[in-house]
């Protein structure tokens, strides 16, 4: 078990990483997601002690270790910049790690090889054993740093955008091969990418990493459906959700959206006095929303084709609602010409207030009232203010 506890970075006057608390249990593997800056690598530097945090613990089965020096604690990382031995080859660099004094244990020569000929077969290098890394192309040298972690028994396993310079074919494999080994093995797993639906897909819980602060750390499914706050809720989904600022009127309940002709109809939640009142930022996800035909029930809203983009099953179509940007997802071909008016329909949609100053917490979920509910998710007891 690791557990990374009030953990906090500074560099100079800036602020990497604060009170970041977190932990990772054996077969499991914890998602580090946040854009480029957000401080995963910074994060997974200090827990393998390359470098010292300005405070906050960080332990492994309960014996603190951020004192310990880096090469006692037995910690695989994967950097993101995937550094290899030049004048090694694939086999040597792979190896390096099971020879070094600093392994666990000791492994024959027999052992090395099956071990190496095992992970190169998963990473599809077993053809490129005997060659350098000049030799080898970018993704190649991002497979065999890979390797080198893969054929080790680390006490914790760092992975630094292990991916994420692959195509889209190896990465869709490797997702749910890399998956399937770390699951099962009796080490914690840690793995940063700034993509929202990798860490989804491949993580156990997810810690959603932004200035340096998680903002959420729960199970993809809690990220998906009850994002915190706006932070959350724009990293998750293929597209994202779509977040515009509205009004929150409270007799009707509904939000005024700029462009929509009449304020968004909202069921009104069980304890309305902890509503915020006034400005707010209201989430909807792209399958929620959808294109409608002049004359159809329930209410909608004028928008204008930016672009749509096939996709196979479906069709990301982005409109534009006076100042904002939405996308919706269409099942099938659509080719809309672009500025050609349409009508935006929510009915249907699950839709989260967030209030606007504190953008990491104070989610609210309602429901608008057109429509049906069947793409609602349950409503969750440990929720602050949940609708009926
Ligand atoms: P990420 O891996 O999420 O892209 P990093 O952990 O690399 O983010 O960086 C987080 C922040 O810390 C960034 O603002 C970065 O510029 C800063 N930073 C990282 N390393 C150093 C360093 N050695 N000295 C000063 N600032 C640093
Ligand atoms: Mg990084």
């Amino acid at each position: 078990m690791l557990e990374v506890e009030d953990l906090t970075m500074r560099y100079g006057e800036l602020v990497a990483l604060e009170s970041v608390t977190l932990d990772a249990r054996p077969g499991e593997i914890v998602a580090v997601l946040g854009p480029s800056g957000a401080g995963k690598s910074t994060l997974l530097r200090l827990i393998t002690g390359l470098t010292r945090p300005s405070s906050g613990s960080i332990s492994l089965s309960g014996r603190p270790i951020q004192k310990e020096a880096s090469w006692r604690r037995n910690i695989a990382l994967v950097h993101e910049s995937y550094v290899l031995y030049p004048h090694m080859s694939v086999t040597e660099n792979m190896a390096f790690p099971l020879k070094s004094r600093e392994a666990p244990r000791e492994y024959s020569d027999q052992e090395i090889t099956e071990r190496i000929s095992e992970v190169a077969k998963v990473l599809e290098i077993d053809l490129l054993l005997e060659r350098q890394p000049h030799e080898l192309s970018g993704g190649q040298r991002q497979r065999v740093a890979l390797g080198r972690a893969l054929v080790r028994e680390p006490a914790v396993l760092l992975l630094d955008e292990p991916i994420s310079h692959l195509d889209a074919k190896l990465r869709n494999w490797l997702r749910g091969e890399l998956r399937r080994r770390l699951s099962a093995a009796p080490w914690p797993t840690l793995w940063a990418t700034p993509d929202g639906f990798e860490a989804l897909a491949v993580a156990d819980r997810v810690a959603v990493l932004r200035a340096g602060q998680i903002l959420q750390f729960d199970e993809p499914q809690e990220i998906f459906d009850r994002p915190v706050g706006v932070g959350v809720a724009e990293v998750s989904g293929t597209p994202p959700m779509n977040v515009l600022p509205g009004e929150l009127i409270a007799d009707p309940l509904g939000v005024k959206v700029a462009g929509a002709p009449e304020p968004l109809p909202l069921v009104r939640p069980t304890q309305i006095d902890s509503l915020p009142a006034g400005e707010v930022s209201i989430g909807v996800r792209p399958f929620a929303l959808r294109i409608v035909r002049p004359g159809d029930a329930g209410s909608s809203t004028p928008a204008s084709v930016l672009a749509c983009e096939y996709s196979g099953r479906h069709t990301v179509i982005s409109v534009r609602l006076e100042h904002e940007t939405l996308r919706l997802l269409e099942a099938g071909q659509h080719n809309i010409p672009v500025n050609e008016p349409v009508l935006i329909a929510w009915d249907g949609a699950e839709v989260s207030i967030f209030s606007r100053e504190a953008s990491c917490a104070g989610a609210l979920e309602f429901q608008t009232t057109v429509g049906s509910n069947e793409h609602r998710a349950a409503p969750s007891s440990e929720q602050p203010v949940q609708t009926g």
